[in-house]
């Protein structure tokens, strides 16, 4: 399986990298859409949320984004995960966008 996130999990592929444990990894995002935009992902591969994940792994990703948004040092911030193509979803490698650094648009939901 060609899955860029990954090759970045496996050093293939360089990328930012903000916070690391086991399970997570958290890097900047190639093509930012904001100040701050970094991908949270797990580091062994899911789809998306429409898959099940396993408790350890989803209580990993919930801390992963709260280290990643400590070491960024910012206060407010935004999660968004797309889920399927029809959602806009590129990479078939969950991922969580943590945006923040500017005063964000009100919420599309
Ligand atoms: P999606 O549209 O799937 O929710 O988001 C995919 C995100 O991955 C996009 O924001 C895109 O810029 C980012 N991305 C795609 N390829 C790479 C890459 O090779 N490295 C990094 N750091 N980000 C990537
Ligand atoms: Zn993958």
């Amino acid at each position: 399986m060609d899955c860029v996130f990954c090759r970045i999990v496996k050093g293939e592929l360089p990328a930012r990298v903000v916070y690391e444990d086991e399970q997570v990894m958290a890097f900047h995002d190639i093509n930012p859409q904001a100040p701050i935009h970094v991908l949270l992902i797990p580091k062994r591969h899911v789809e998306n949320l429409s898959e099940e994940i396993p408790p350890e792994l989803a209580h990993a990703l919930v801390r992963g984004i709260r280290e990643t948004v400590r070491r960024l040092n910012v206060r407010d911030y935004r999660i968004i995960s797309n889920s399927g193509r029809d959602a806009g979803q590129e990479v078939f490698h969950l991922h969580f966008h943590i945006i923040a650094g500017l005063e964000l648009p009100p919420d599309t939901v």
